[in-house]
């Protein structure tokens, strides 16, 4: 069969019509490539082969009698495992969630299955999301697809891993703090973290729910923005959902300008520990972007530096919060036989939370208790609002920032795992625009081989600017070829 497992979602909808192959066989060649390349890559927690089938079925049928497709039909999804999808194990990547079977779905994954769309199967995460490299989930660690010994990063790891390797045609992935734009970074694939609010978390375990942005990675920013037309907007099920009005994206691709855009480049980005690789080819973007006519600002936004700060408090104190839920009686696993209560929570959570998990729960307990409350809780508080100062007052002479996304790209499996400073370390230019809920598209910045390893960089906006992101991003990809490099599998 002639398909290219990295098509685009407009290829596969032409082919699809003009009948070159129907949904049944392009989900069959998915699925042998998924069991011919994943047990290698271990991208999947599960593999929902009789599910895709399934609407495969239904999409060949609705072609057959000219019925109306929605707007995904054809295209494979894989979603991270962190999604609650109806009637299919949902992990999250945990031993806790081992054998948890949702009653319902979340509420972006089922705007794409209401177009049509088709599950292939729930990927690895960091256990309920809490990592950069999927070393922390509690099944097993997912590789690179460029390089076998090293991490995809995290904690969507096996969402773009999948995507990497062509195993589906879009994957799903959450960002709390870096998790899409990192592996997106780390494996080149293209992702965003959206504005705080313009996708829903309802039917996602959550993370540390302030901060928490569902969100889609692609090959393309084409593709990422039809995605996120459809699965953003206001959610009566989230009352942090935005109500704003969710424009055409895919309308909007060629809006804006490049030519007398203002770049930042904020300096605090570029120093310290990055790599020099790392550096370079986010400054060869940069002359890039200039060359096309964009002017290049340098910035200063000194309170970067306590990003990493901020977020390892105040993340762990609404995790400590949300994992509370996990006592063994109302999800997933349970350490019988215990004769009291307070027992059995002790030796469930015990036994079934992966030590990530328990750290963080430890640190943000102890950030949240009545003596130290004032002393972290409070304080990274107000430091998170002066970090929101600190960007809006960045565009108010930029239109947008351009910045690398991981300090380094991607280390050796086992390199960091042990050491989970090491592993925070490595978000400092991410959670920023976590910490103030700003838009941040990753996008593929060089052509990776064996010698040169991916490395991406970021778009960041100002709040609800996803269509100007998407419009730059499009652009810069007719630009370069990146995006279509693939690895070799
Ligand atoms: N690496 C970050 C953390 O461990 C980000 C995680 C995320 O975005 N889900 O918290």
């Amino acid at each position: 069969m002639n398909l290219n497992p990295f098509s685009s979602i407009s290829k596969i909808q032409t082919d699809l019509k003009e009948g070159k192959y129907t949904a049944t066989e392009l989900v069959r060649f998915y699925l042998d490539l998924i069991r011919k390349i994943d047990p290698e890559i271990k991208a999947f927690i599960t593999v929902t082969e009789k599910e895709a089938l399934k609407t495969a079925r239904k999409i060949d049928q609705k072609i057959k009698n000219g019925q109306k497709l929605g707007k995904l039909f054809g295209v494979t999804m894989a979603v991270k495992d962190i999604y609650l999808t109806k009637g299919i194990e949902s992990t999250a990547g945990s031993q806790v969630l081992k054998g948890y079977i949702p009653q319902y779905s979340s509420t972006v994954y089922q705007h794409l299955i209401d177009q049509d769309a088709i599950l292939i199967g729930k990927t690895n995460t960091d256990a309920f999301a809490f990592g950069g490299s999927t070393e922390n989930s509690g099944f097993f660690t997912t590789k690179n697809p460029w390089d076998t010994s090293l991490v995809p990063g995290g904690s969507s790891g096996g969402s773009a891993a999948a995507l990497s390797a062509g195993l589906c045609t879009f994957a799903l992935g959450t960002d709390t703090g870096g998790s899409i734009r990192q592996p997106s970074s780390l494996c080149s694939v293209t992702g965003l973290k959206t504005t705080y609010g313009l996708n829903s978390r309802y039917g996602i375990a959550a993370m540390a729910s302030s901060f928490d942005c569902p969100g889609a990675f692609a090959h393309t920013t084409e593709d990422l923005s039809l995605l996120t037309s459809i699965m953003a907007g206001r959610d009566s099920k989230d009352a942090t959902s935005s109500h704003q009005k969710v424009p055409d994206y895919p309308n909007l691709l060629t809006n804006t300008d490049i030519k007398g855009l203002k770049i930042g480049l904020p300096q605090e980005y570029f120093t310290g520990s990055i790599d020099p690789e790392v550096k370079k080819k986010v400054q060869e973007t940069a002359t890039l972007f200039e060359k096309n006519g964009a002017e290049l600002i340098e910035i200063s936004l000194p309170n970067t530096n306590l990003g990493i700060a901020v977020y390892y408090i105040l993340v762990p104190c609404e995790i400590s919060s949300n994992m509370a839920r996990y006592d063994g009686l109302r999800f997933g696993q349970s350490k019988k036989g215990q004769n009291d209560l307070f027992s059995y929570y002790l030796e469930t959570r015990g036994k079934y939370m992966e030590p990530e998990l328990k750290r963080r729960i430890i640190i943000g307990t102890y950030a949240l208790s009545a003596g130290y409350y004032d002393a972290y809780y409070t304080k990274a508080s107000r430091v998170r609002t002066l970090i929101k100062e600190e960007f809006q007052k960045a565009f108010e002479k930029i239109d947008f920032l351009l910045a690398p996304i991981s300090p380094t790209p991607a280390w050796p499996i086992g390199e960091k795992a042990n050491n989970p400073l090491q592993m925070y370390l490595a978000d400092v230019y991410t959670v920023c625009t976590n910490v103030a809920g700003l838009p941040s598209l990753a996008l593929p910045g060089n052509s990776p081989s064996r010698e040169h390893l991916p490395i991406g960089f970021q778009l960041i906006g100002n709040y609800f600017n996803e269509a100007k992101l998407f419009s730059l991003g499009h652009q810069y990809q007719q630009l370069t070829d990146y995006h279509l490099k693939h690895p070799q599998l």
